[in-house]
């Protein structure tokens, strides 16, 4: 158990395990390694956390099959389940106020988003999961011949759950709770930047009453704990969110190992268009939220705006004094709008895209360079005349970094919007509905955001066309993710 520093103005002192969970129980891992997680706001050090590698995978591997093929699990009633996981809801409520300031501390996200935003959504997921628990079941079906046939809907088995650090709370509800109602036992890898909220996590499952083994969370880094997974020969499925040459790289493991199923969220650049009729004042704030949401670091930022001429100066004018309006700071102050990028790496690449956006061309109206002294924040940045074939313009920046590109009519917007490798997310604006139906109808994406964007429910199916992944999480299309379908057939 670790205390943290929590800062004064917030009086609680917050504590969480840094150890590895496996079997139910807190431990070191087995080459004794651990690594350290910074606070980005100020570039320090928050606590050691242990450091899993393959031969922990290994143990927690062995420990969530056991409680799959042997253990209470495998015997627990799927109302059971259901109970568990809203009992961990209601200890999530409980925690919230904590939960929210570990998760801001760790990650750089105004407390404010984390409180109002992850927060809910997450225990949200634990309930609606919870209610799935006793409802996924399979079918009889009336097959030729003098024959019963039903079909049963039956866990996967033990599922690696790979997680990046933007969302890192939301990404545990987006995973943990579909599997777990479906009878899977996990082994969680957090992502190495925002271990504290999966740790503590771990102490809220232990609390619930989850039988050993059941989930498994092992914090370390990519190549190694993350690796093991994916090529582990007994885990039976993996999901990852996270970049979309990591997710090739799940993709290739889970192919050339067991055939593991595999789900993945992935990148994205996201077309978010507005049409001259829009109302324009929504269209320019909701587009605002859409990019620069969470320091830019969305997979479905709606980071290639595409604006009709006939709007184009006045929607520019707007955004960039909105932009310029944002406040960048301390995430622990309820005015702070924007808090620091999440390390040194992705500070360094987001400036780095800027850079190559003004020598490529494209004109820099506002921000552009790091924002105060000491942590890793980075100024709201905008760029006007983009260029399609710009590279800002074509990969993911995960920065507070505006495109906006201009259109003419909406043939050629859905042609552009198409032209890319992802398939994340699109957003339209607009008073018309016809023209909002061409947008949802043509532009491939797994979601379309009509006059809102980001809008999230556990109810709502989330995830990419084309290399922006594989499979939906959220929503009943989640189950699919995490049950396999047996069909037993009987004669008469
Ligand atoms: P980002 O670029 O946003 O950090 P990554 O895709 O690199 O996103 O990381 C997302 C998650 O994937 C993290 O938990 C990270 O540790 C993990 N990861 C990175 N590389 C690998 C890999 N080769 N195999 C498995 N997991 C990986």
């Amino acid at each position: 158990m670790a205390t943290l520093a929590a800062p004064p103005s917030h009086g609680q002192t917050l504590a969480t395990s840094t150890k590895l969970l496996i079997d139910n129980q807190w431990v070191p891992s087995l080459s004794g390694k651990t690594f350290a997680t910074i606070n980005p706001a100020t570039g320090q050090e928050l606590a050691q956390i242990a450091e899993a590698e393959a031969a922990d995978v290994d143990r927690a591997v062995r420990s969530a099959r056991n409680a799959f093929e042997r253990g209470p699990w495998r015997r627990t009633p799927a109302t059971e389940r259901g109970r568990l996981l809203n009992k961990l809801a209601d200890l999530l409520e409980k925690h919230a106020d904590e939960m929210a300031l570990l998760e801001s501390l760790d990650n750089g996200m105004p407390l404010s988003i984390a409180r109002a935003v992850d927060l809910p959504l997450t225990i949200a997921q634990f309930r609606y999961f919870a209610g799935w628990a006793d409802k996924n079941h399979g079918k009889t079906i009336p097959i030729n011949g003098d024959y019963f046939c039903f079909t049963r809907h039956e866990a996967v088995g033990v599922c690696g759950q790979i997680t990046p650090w933007n969302f890192p709370l939301l990404m545990y509800g987006m995973k943990l709770p579909p599997a777990l109602a479906m009878g899977n036992t996990v082994v969680l890898k957090p992502a190495e930047q925002t271990p504290l909220t999966a740790l503590r996590l771990g102490e809220l499952i232990l609390e619930a009453g989850f039988p050993p083994g059941v989930v498994n969370i092992l914090p370390g880094f990519g190549h190694t704990a993350g690796a093991a997974i994916a090529q582990h020969m007994d885990v039976d499925k993996v999901a990852f969110t996270g970049s979309t040459e990591v997710g090739h790289l799940i993709l290739r493991a889970a192919g050339a190992s067991n055939m593991k199923r595999v789900s993945l969220e992935l990148g994205g650049k996201s077309p978010n268009i507005v049409f001259a009729d829009a109302n324009m004042e929504q269209a320019i704030e909701g587009c605002h939220f859409g990019l620069f949401l969470n320091q830019g670091q969305v997979c479905c930022a709606g980071s290639r705006l595409y604006v009709e001429e006939s709007a184009y100066d006045e929607f520019v004018e707007k955004s960039v004094a909105r932009a310029q309006r944002r406040t960048v700071g301390d995430p622990l102050d309820p005015t702070t709008e924007q808090g620091p990028q999440i390390d040194s790496t992705q500070f360094e690449k987001v400036l780095s895209y800027i850079e190559l956006g003004q020598a490529e061309g494209a004109k820099l109206l506002c921000g552009g360079g790091r924002a105060g002294e000491q942590g890793y924040f980075i100024q709201p940045t905008v760029f006007t005349d983009v260029q399609d074939d710009m590279r800002i313009a074509r990969e993911e920046i995960f920065g507070p970094v505006m495109s906006i590109i201009k259109f003419r009519d909406i043939e050629e917007v859905i042609e552009r919007a198409n032209d890319t490798a992802y398939g994340l997310a699109a957003g339209v604006w607009t008073r018309d509905i016809g023209k909002a139906h061409a947008i949802a109808n043509n532009v491939r994406a797994g979601t379309i955001w009509v006059n809102c964007f980001d809008v999230f429910d556990a109810a709502a199916p989330f995830g990419g066309f084309k290399q922006s992944g594989m499979g939906r999480e959220m929503g009943e299309y989640a189950l699919q993710q995490y049950t396999e379908v047996k069909t037993v057939t009987m004669k008469l």
